[in-house]
């Protein structure tokens, strides 16, 4: 850390012993694309948690990392040599409401680090001072909304869904304001990109064509290489957007995720989960189910979400219309051809995802609508979802192990008249261990329950108590073994559940 001769903290820049293979190849593109700044030091920075085997992947050097000269990286009070930090510019639909510009308030990207096996990925470190986009915030974050976004990114990880990913999480010793003074911290996350929808819709907001089109074939070239070769790539490119965002709904679904702030600034271009504010996990299901204290109309809703996807990625073709056909006629066209493709992409995997979760592996006439059936019966009788489906795993090997699950509904009566269309069902499947087992494979036993969650943050934050913290990322970290302890609904008193967003 140095002091500047206007008298503000800079961070330190000489050359360290820590090695990042940085390539940065969206500091490469046009200024009008980002601002330029170091992130802001700060008081103390501290290292809470560091993701040894995340940076291993990334050709990190985890000792390294985790020295004061580390902690000093992650906190932004030293730039690592190679890293070229910036700001990204974009804009956004934040619920329904169109805002031209928004941009990496609190958050830096220090740049693009080419792994081991040539992937790349973005190091953001988020929370680390104001930027030209900060408006009215002060670009710091939390403790609490630091942790919480590495338990659930990591969770999302473990449970096989794309995702951004949480690389460190570091104290900072300053406090930040919010209704009461909270410990802040710094959160490294990584990401195999940053753009979003709403860097599209920023351009697109502009007139700025030229920007949407190198945009777009920067994007190709990193996430959607093999539209280069097709006759119109950028119908291409918005394909494989809506192919890979259904296909992500669809897995949030099937394990009861709620992003609750699919905000078009919030949907990743790449396919990942991205911005961990207010989501959380569904505990009994049901499909209008919000937790999120500022989503007042349910707009978010758990059984929203395709629609909302849907309509997120209508405003990214809308964007990109100037790049998808010669005229706006021919543009259009195109646009609704590749919008026409999300049902089927989604539905496909939905429903297939459901079928598996129930144990059957071929596809006969009559599965969707006797998993309908089952989430119907669940919804009327405040069934656990997680539970719901992991104690069927048991069930379909053992009819004993139908007394485990039939107690989870209000009216275990509910169960008994669905189960035996089930088990008509099964008996023409294979061997009953082995879809049992292909059950557990899909069917996680722990997620991050919220009455967890919140433990956990707060042993952190009052009693600097990290213990909590680190035993549930580890039963997070192998969520379709059985754990014990991790087997029962939560109680009336750990429920309802609110979240609050982004602060
Ligand atoms: P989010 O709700 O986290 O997706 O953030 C929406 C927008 O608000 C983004 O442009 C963020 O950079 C910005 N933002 C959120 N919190 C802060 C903060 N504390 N300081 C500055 N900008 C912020
Ligand atoms: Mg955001």
């Amino acid at each position: 850390m140095s002091i500047s001769d206007s008298g503000t903290l800079e961070a330190a820049r000489e050359g360290g012993a820590i090695r990042f293979t940085f390539d940065n190849s969206y500091a490469r593109l046009p200024d009008r694309f980002y601002a330029r700044l170091d992130p802001t030091p700060v008081a103390a920075p501290r290292l809470l948690k560091l993701n040894t085997a995340l940076a291993e992947r990334l050709g990190l050097d985890p000792a390294a990392l985790a020295t004061p000269e580390g902690a000093a990286i992650l906190a932004g009070n030293r730039v690592p040599e190679g890293a070229e930090p910036i700001a990204t510019a974009y804009a956004g639909h934040q619920f329904g409401n169109f805002v031209p510009q928004l941009g990496d308030g609190r958050a830096i990207l220090l740049g693009e680090v080419v792994a081991p096996d040539d992937k790349r990925f973005d190091i953001q470190l988020k929370g680390s001072g104001r930027t030209p986009f900060s408006r009215g915030g002060d670009g710091r974050a939390a403790f609490g909304p630091v942790l919480r976004e590495y338990l659930v990114s990591e969770a999302m990880a473990a449970l096989g869904i794309p995702t951004t990913r949480a690389l460190a999480a570091v104290a900072t010793g300053q406090p930040v304001m919010r209704e009461t003074p909270l410990p802040g911290a710094v959160l490294t996350r990584v990401a195999s990109s940053h753009i979003r929808v709403g860097t599209f819709q920023f351009f697109a907001a502009r007139g700025d064509v030229e920007a949407l089109r190198i945009l777009a074939d920067h994007a190709i070239a990193r996430h959607y290489p093999e539209a280069a070769q097709a006759a119109n790539p950028y119908r291409a490119f918005l394909e494989g957007v809506v192919a890979r965002q259904a296909a992500l709904v669809a897995q949030w679904m099937l394990i009861g995720f709620i992003h609750g702030v699919m905000n078009t600034d919030n949907t990743s271009i790449s396919g990942e989960t991205i911005d961990y504010g207010p989501c959380a996990f569904m505990d009994a299901y049901d499909a209008a189910t919000v937790f999120s204290s500022i989503d007042q109309m349910g707009r978010y809703a758990y059984g929203n979400q395709p629609r909302i996807m849907q309509w997120n990625l209508a405003r990214l073709a809308e964007a990109a219309l100037p790049l998808l056909g010669e005229t706006e006629e021919a543009a259009l066209a195109v646009a609704n051809e590749v919008l026409a493709s999300f049902a089927p992409a989604f539905e496909g995997p939905y429903i297939g995802g459901l079928r598996t979760k129930i144990g059957l592996s071929g596809d006969r006439m009559g599965d969707a609508a006797l998993a309908g059936d089952l989430l119907k019966a669940m919804a009327e009788n405040g069934a656990d979802f997680t539970l719901t489906f992991r104690r069927l795993c048991s069930a379909a090997e053992d009819e004993a192990a139908d007394t485990r699950v039939r107690s989870l509904f209000t009216d275990p009566a509910a169960y008994d008249a669905w189960a035996p269309r089930w088990r008509a069902r099964l008996a023409e499947e294979g061997d009953p261990a082995a879809r049992a087992a292909a059950m557990r494979a899909v069917n996680p036993a722990v997620i991050p329950r919220n009455h967890l969650v919140e433990a956990a943050l707060e042993a952190a934050m009052q009693r600097d108590d990290l213990a909590p913290f680190e035993a549930l990322l580890d039963s997070l970290s192998r969520p379709y073994e059985d754990q014990p302890g991790a087997d029962e609904p939560p109680t009336p008193a750990e429920m309802p559940y609110m979240t609050f967003c982004g602060t």
